[in-house]
């Protein structure tokens, strides 16, 4: 069991009330709130550190630099990486799939075909499809089960000998879905085709293993495990990084610069022009350490219990509806009250000081598969409690039955 109260007791947020309830925050897979180690970190740098990497001699600057790059070596270790190479600093997953369709993608040709599956989210849809534009790739889609999970068998039976690569989420962010990620890339890989896995609803919930999951790249962002925003990460096999162009010129990932020839820097740095959110990465720094302290499996076993929590009570209301009932799901709860709009049901909730997502949630093939033009999502964290869950499903009821009128 967690200790809730003190866990709570480090977000300042959690005091505030909105429209005079106490705020209930249940949109952790937007992005999840902030703890006072984490911005006191942001602090620290700003008051302490504050000095632009790698270039300079001086104190600061290196200062700013070990944090930057002891952070790389503490996220390979978070991951199970083989090498700091292989940690590539982005501003997100959205920018860590650009990165790899920019970049990988330059290699690909007409005629050939992508791997992607109904339930992404648009960050892992349109990079694909503006490469698509530009080389007349086709995208493949995998169907999915009612239950929400993926149809192995049509995956498989996607593949063809035009098979570039596949895009595929770990976790979806409106069903809670966990795909096999291991057997997904097995797959892909008995075709020679590499996978990118689309992280961003797992980082804060599971243990990430890249070596165990075998996938080629994997892009996860920090504002959604409890880190700060503009920063994220990008995992690649080094063997395949090497092998890719630059996905930005500038300053930092050049060797030499001359106007008749110019070379690239060493992994990771080729994939990293410009300054890097060094005051980002030195805070994300401190959320790994944080979710590490409270034990990453302690946070999935007290979500799964707010999970079960939030099912059970909502399933007891009249006319509603859950997407994604998978076995072994994440803690996401996406759902739908008879005909009532999912802006409606929000906008009511929020009133009562609760904070949900409404709407397409970045997954609009996903909502055309549903034949619904948006959901009401709840989603949760370590710091989320029973006592949230049972005023949320009360207050779901009561909004349905005002609404209903
Ligand atoms: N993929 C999934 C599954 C997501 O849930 C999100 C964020 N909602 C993203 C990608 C994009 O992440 P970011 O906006 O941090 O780049």
């Amino acid at each position: 069991m967690l200790d809730t109260q003190l866990i709570r007791s480090q977000y300042p947020i959690l005091n505030r009330t909105v429209d005079g309830h106490p705020l209930i925050y249940l949109d952790n897979a937007a992005t999840s709130l902030t703890p006072r180690v984490v911005v006191e970190a942001i602090n620290e740098m700003y008051n302490c550190h504050k000095a632009n990497v790698h270039r300079g001699v001086h104190t600061l600057s290196q200062e700013a630099t070990d944090r930057v790059e002891a952070t790389r070596e503490k996220i390979r270790r978070h991951i199970n990486a083989a090498s700091t190479a292989e940690i590539i600093y982005a501003q997100g997953t959205t920018e860590s799939i650009n990165l790899v369709a920019a970049s990988m993608g330059d290699t690909f040709q007409h005629g050939d075909e992508i791997i992607v599956t109904t339930m992404e989210h648009h960050s892992n849809i349109v990079p694909w499809q503006l490469l698509g534009d530009r080389k007349r790739i086709r995208l493949r889609v995998v169907p999915l089960n009612p239950d929400g999970s993926l149809n192995i068998n049509a995956y498989e039976e996607l593949f063809t000998e035009n098979t570039r690569f596949a895009a595929l989420a770990h976790v979806s962010n409106v069903l809670g879905t966990v795909n096999p990620v291991r057997q997904l890339t097995d797959i892909a890989h008995r075709h020679g085709v590499p996978v990118l896995i689309d992280g961003a609803q797992a980082a804060a919930h599971r243990t990430i293993d890249v070596a165990q999951l075998d996938c080629d790249f994997y892009a996860f962002s920090s504002h959604k495990m409890y880190g700060p925003t503009g920063v994220g990460v990008l995992y690649g096999k080094q063997r395949l990084l090497e092998r890719m162009p630059p996905y930005q010129g500038g300053g930092e990932m050049i060797g030499n610069v001359s106007f008749e020839k110019t070379t690239w820097a060493d992994l990771p740095f080729k994939f990293e022009a410009g300054t890097p959110d060094y005051v980002g990465i030195a805070a994300l720094s401190a959320a790994i350490d944080y979710i590490n302290q409270i034990g990453i499996d302690n946070i999935a076993a007290h979500e799964q219990n707010l999970l079960q929590a939030a099912t059970q009570g909502l399933q007891k209301i009249g006319d509603l509806r859950i997407f994604g009932t998978a076995e072994g799901k994440e803690a996401v709860v996406s759902f739908l009250v008879g005909n009532i709009s999912s802006y409606d049901m929000g906008m009511l909730l929020d009133r009562l000081g609760i904070a949900v997502r409404t709407g397409h949630h970045c997954a609009q093939p996903l909502m055309s598969h549903y034949d619904v033009a948006g959901m009401v999502r709840a989603s949760f964290a370590a710091y989320n409690t029973l006592e949230e869950v049972d005023t949320f499903v009360s207050a779901v009821n009561r909004v349905a039955n005002i609404l209903r009128r």
